[in-house]
């Protein structure tokens, strides 16, 4: 026991050794909130609090759940299967299975990850001929998310005007559907959960008696609905209910945009009467200089809870800034320097490259993947939401559960088996005529297209007798050579890599099916085996991304700034410090905007142990449009001192308030003459001594100003506004004359 407490700074020991209590950690990052939730864990059970059925421990990723596991498991030999511990959404995937029949759900239930939402509520539209320009399928997802994610069902939802009702309909019209395919989304998991729980008052009794203690880890980041969730499980902190014990940061609060509260640490505050609320501010994890950096940027948002880090650690080495050409310029420097890290000794795995969006990750994997540098994409481009993958899966589901309309739209005539548009229209037409699901209409259907069809769910029939009682590996392999996916990407000139993925979810079978069914409790309803399809199923759609690379292997880590929240890694890039992509260009409409995406940089820098990059780019090349951007604010925050900088730093000019308007793409239509003169993006030489915003005159188009430019050398091009008469046009440098005129 000792040893547990062994490493603890006073009110670390102070905050792992509370009584049972409400308790509430407030502290900063890497000050050891979570190790502090993890040793209370073991603290709680090791004095005989607790049994390990007593606890439920909530993350926010999976990633972080498996950590905690890991880390448990490391302070003392305890069975952590016992434990609930999980995600949100994981924890309420299993607590549905648990009472499927309470919830009003079949057990082999499916989830819809948001690509299959999308793709759901835009097959809803076709079927109900609303026009979709009229009511966009992403607009209605997220209408629809944000709804249940604040505990509204379509009745409970107030709609004043008639497109408003007209959406509340399409979310009624929605959740019908979901329930006829047995299907559940992300949202639906945890509003689910939450209605049985306070329905059911057997049930809720039931875990409320079992769980003594709750710990939340990121607390700050929990929704209303979490929130609400938790507060029945523990029965809003009356005499008797289990203790909740949360941790958290406000200045790591990055999901307001998903519906996150802050004010849940004050209300948690006030309705558990917390009398013990901790601070730590002593840093851990970084060198000072990093830290300093990350105190300095966040010191410039104004709704703080206020506090201060410390580390005594040194100073450390400066923080790394890089300014590149283009993104592949700068995707090709961040390779390089991470090989000759590698061959410093640095473990690939103690290597992470973040980013503010998910599309940046291409250009980096493109990199690293012709260098050879083994890599591994935690969320986004992730390897259960890959087109290969997601069929094999497709053809798994319907074995599973035929009714799943959207596992049959995928795959019906993939690999192509002559079912076209037009059978597929007429089958939808008989399943709404007689209110079936398409699998089981389809025997309604006479002719050509029935007997195509026809043949689509015999193949289905026979897959299922075929794997009846195959081990779920073998399931899966035999599914990808029945289906005529292995043939069909064998066939393909570029399918080498998708076959590879496919073999990978044979792996990522194999792996799961050691690693199912060990953990189930005496007191919850025994799962039966032929379901292990279906918990894998569950599996892929909730853990997407954890099995694209070998486990095994040391894998350089990608990720978006958002997923590598609670992590930490000994060198950090940060790359496309740009205006308009960190801080991102929506943020400036969003009240609190730029404050949360100064938290999401504080989070971002924080992760760094020793040593963190910070780059940006000229021109990047994002959903196929060339931007050219002003660096970042966030650049500019950071006290000069602390940052060494790898390329001769340029001047940054700051003449536009607004992040979007700072940038503007040559391909764009709307692209209107920026009113002041934009900023010298490009350098100069690169454009034979012009630059963006110069005027110019031409022999054949006359009199223009510069207003962008790409490429270099031979390749370097601009884009020129002329007069009336003859436009806006790009221009090869080499071939155009362009004579400077004086302004
Ligand atoms: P974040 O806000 O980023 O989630 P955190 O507050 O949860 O950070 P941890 O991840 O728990 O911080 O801890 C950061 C690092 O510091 C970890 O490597 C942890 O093991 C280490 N650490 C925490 N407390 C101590 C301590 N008392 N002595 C030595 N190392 C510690
Ligand atoms: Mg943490």
């Amino acid at each position: 026991m000792s040893q547990l407490l062994d490493n603890l700074n006073p009110e670390q020991l102070a905050a792992v050794t509370l009584p049972p209590q409400h308790a509430l950690i407030l502290a900063g990052a890497g000050s050891g909130k979570t190790r502090v939730l993890t040793t209370r864990i073991a603290w709680l059970i090791q004095s005989g609090f607790c049994s390990p059925q007593g606890i439920l421990a909530v993350t926010f990723t999976n990633k972080a759940a498996k950590e905690m596991v890991t880390r448990l498991s490391a302070m003392f030999p305890i069975n952590t299967r016992g434990m609930w511990i999980g995600t949100f959404h994981g924890l309420c995937n299993r607590f549905l299975r648990a009472h499927h029949r309470d919830a009003g759900l079949p057990q082999l239930f499916q989830i819809l990850d948001s690509g299959d939402q999308l793709a759901s509520i835009k097959r809803l539209l076709k079927t109900l001929n609303v026009d979709d320009e009229k009511f966009p399928p992403r607009e209605l997802q997220h209408f629809i998310n944000g709804k249940k994610e604040a505990g509204l069902r379509p009745a409970a939802v107030e709609a004043w005007d008639d497109f408003t009702k007209r959406r509340v309909e399409l979310y009624a019209e929605y959740e019908a559907q979901c329930q006829r395919e047995a299907v559940v989304d992300f949202p639906e998991l945890l509003l689910r959960s939450y209605e049985l729980l306070q329905r059911n008052e057997p049930i809720r009794r039931h875990y409320q008696a079992r769980f003594r203690h709750i710990l939340v880890d990121e607390f700050q980041d929990t929704n209303v609905l979490q929130y609400r969730w938790l507060s029945l499980l523990a029965d809003g902190g009356h005499e008797g209910g289990a203790s909740l014990f949360c941790v958290g940061d406000d200045d790591q609060s990055i999901y307001g945009f998903r519906g996150a509260e802050i004010g849940n640490m004050r209300d948690f505050e006030r309705e558990y009467k917390v009398s013990s609320v901790i601070r730590l501010e002593q840093n851990y994890r970084s060198h000072g200089n990093i830290l300093d950096a990350a105190n300095a940027l966040i010191a410039n948002n104004s709704k703080r809870l206020g506090k201060s880090l410390w580390t005594d650690r040194g100073a450390g080495e400066p923080i790394r800034v890089y300014e590149a050409f283009t993104d592949t310029d700068e995707a090709r420097w961040i390779v390089e320097e991470i090989q000759s890290l590698v061959r410093e000794g640095t473990s690939r795995a103690n290597i992470a490259l973040l980013y503010r969006s998910n599309a940046q990750s291409r250009v980096l994997e493109h990199q690293l993947f012709s260098s050879g540098v083994a890599y591994r994409v935690y969320g986004g481009l992730r390897f259960f939401e890959r087109q290969e993958v997601k069929h094999a899966l497709a053809y798994l589901r319907l074995i599973n559960n035929p009714d799943d309309d959207t596992a049959f739209n995928r795959v019906v005539n993939f690999p192509t088996r002559g079912i076209g548009a037009r059978s597929i229209e007429a089958l939808v037409d008989a399943s709404r005529v007689f209110n079936t699901p398409l699998y089981q209409t389809v025997p309604h259907l006479s002719g050509k297209p029935g007997t195509a069809l026809a043949q689509f769910v015999m193949l289905i029939e026979r897959l299922r007798k075929e794997t009846a009682s195959l081990p779920l590996y073998e399931v899966v392999a035999h599914v990808i050579e029945v289906s005529g996916l292995r043939a069909h990407y064998q066939a393909e000139k570029e399918g080498q890599e998708r076959l590879e993925n496919l073999d990978e979810l044979i792996n990522a079978a194999v792996n799961f099916s050691t690693e199912a069914g060990a953990g189930q409790l005496p007191d919850e309803p025994v799962v039966e085996m032929n379901s292990v399809l279906a918990e894998f199923l569950a599996h892929a759609s909730l853990e997407a991304g954890d099995h694209q690379a070998d486990p095994g292997m040391e894998a350089v880590q990608l990720m978006t700034v958002h997923a590598a929240k609670g992590l930490e890694f000994d060198v950090v890039f940060l790359s496309g410090l740009e205006e308009g992509l960190f801080p991102h260009e929506n943020s400036a409409q969003a009240e609190d905007g730029l404050e949360e995406e100064r938290r999401l940089m504080y989070v971002a820098v924080t992760r760094a142990r020793h040593r963190l990059y910070l780059s940006f780019t000229q021109s990047r090349m994002l959903h196929g449009q060339v931007r050219y951007n002003l660096r970042s604010r966030f650049l500019e925050e950071i006290p000069e001192g602390l940052t060494k900088w790898l390329t001769p730093p340029s001047p940054r000019r700051s003449f536009v308030s607004e992040p979007s308007a700072r940038y503007f793409s040559p391909n764009s239509s709307k692209q209107a003459m920026p009113s002041m003169p934009p900023p010298p993006l490009l350098r100069s030489r690169d454009l034979g001594g012009l630059s963006i915003g110069q005027n110019v005159t031409h022999a054949r188009f006359g009199d223009g100003v510069i207003v962008a430019a790409e490429g270099s050398g031979n390749d370097a091009r601009v884009q020129v506004k002329f007069g009336a008469d003859a436009g806006t046009k790009w221009l090869m440098l080499a071939v155009a004359k362009l004579t400077p005129v004086s302004g």
